[in-house]
């Protein structure tokens, strides 16, 4: 009665492993009914008679059976696949091994499967003191993405953010198994998953890949570990007015023809402060303009970007009577000649 761990008590007793307690009951009254040696007639069927006995002994006791489950299972597909750390796997395949060590100095085989199994919670007990005394580990940090506008960027914006974090799972500590069976909280994988909706602001003035850092709300810590921070990277997406290139503020800008031709202070917005733009006469659309050292300011750089605007001249959709009338004058009087070099150049 050596390596009764291999042996599938299950299929001793005519049942599927996922037998109810009543087929189990009547599995082996049918068996007692038919493979007892005093109706078999053959003595010999004794040795097979009492391995019978023995795995009803411990499927029709529900704790025996669940401790049995552990180690029988534990060769099955179904518990591998909840959980993959190699520690805790480690520490059942070395109870497992201790077990059937006790066994083989064991005198019967109900005795010894008793004893083993009792060493199971012994051993595991001891392990979970040990795992206990583990040194601290710190709480990962969570890592999210966000994409805020060119608007946004420069005024400052809020987000509202779903965080998936883990933690060891409160039932069995992480330990994956509980009183010798597959935690039914975790499933066997040794942590939990909750949502947590967090309200992050992101301050005006970030650049492209700026993280904004939440102390704290990455995942728990184990064992006295610190927990992790959450960090939302930021991503800057243009529009038709701004782009956001490193510490610089690119920017279109808008300006009626008469403002590009006689020249213009165009106040601009940029995070909360105005900033006034010198148009100066005679501009086309297409020219740059550089206002040195008022884009971004990372604190951690000792330059401060620029804002560079092009000009964009754009007509306002709606014009008046008298704008019209101006405009079909100053048609009239203008000396038309922006186009001779495209015509007539070498
Ligand atoms: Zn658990």
């Amino acid at each position: 009665m050596t390596n009764y761990y291999n042996k599938d008590l299950y299929k001793i007793l005519n049942v599927n492993f996922d037998a109810s307690m009543q087929e189990i009951k009547a599995s082996y009254r049918r068996l007692v009914r038919t493979c007892h040696p005093d109706v078999t007639g053959n003595q010999t069927d004794i040795e097979k008679f009492k391995e019978i006995q023995e795995a009803y002994e411990i499927l029709s006791d529900e704790e025996k059976r669940k401790k049995y489950d552990v180690l029988n299972g534990f060769y099955r597909e179904k518990i591998k696949k909840n959980y993959t750390e190699s520690k805790s796997k480690n520490i059942y395949e070395d109870v497992i091994k201790r077990a059937k060590e006790n066994s083989t100095k064991s005198e019967s085989f109900s005795h010894s499967i008793n004893e083993a199994l009792d060493n199971l919670f012994h051993t595991k007990k001891q392990k979970d003191i040990k795992q206990e005394k583990k040194p601290p580990i710190n709480g990962e940090d969570i890592k999210l993405d966000v994409k805020i506008s060119c608007f946004e960027a420069l005024k400052g914006t809020s987000r509202k953010v779903n965080i998936l974090h883990t933690e060891p799972c409160p039932n069995c500590e992480g330990r994956m198994f509980i009183n010798g069976s597959i935690c039914p909280m975790c499933n066997g994988t040794g942590q939990i998953s909750s949502e947590k909706k967090i309200n992050v602001k992101i301050p005006k003035g970030v650049t492209q890949g700026s993280k904004v850092r939440i102390k704290k709300e990455g995942n728990k810590g184990q064992y006295g570990g610190k927990d992790g921070d959450l960090y939302l990277i930021v991503n800057i997406e243009k529009n038709n007015y701004f782009e956001i290139v490193g510490m610089d503020i690119y920017c279109n800008l808008p300006v009626t023809p008469s403002e590009a031709a006689l020249g213009a202070d165009i106040p601009i917005k940029i995070m909360d402060e105005t900033v006034t733009v010198k148009i100066p006469p005679k501009t086309s659309s297409g020219q740059k303009l550089k206002l040195a050292g008022l884009g971004l300011d990372n604190k951690s750089k000792t330059k401060k970007g620029d804002i560079i605007i092009t000009v964009v001249i754009k007509i306002p959709k709606n014009l008046s009577e008298k704008e019209k009338e101006l405009y079909t004058q100053l048609k009239e009087i203008s000396n038309n000649d922006i186009r001779d070099e495209m015509n007539n150049g070498r």
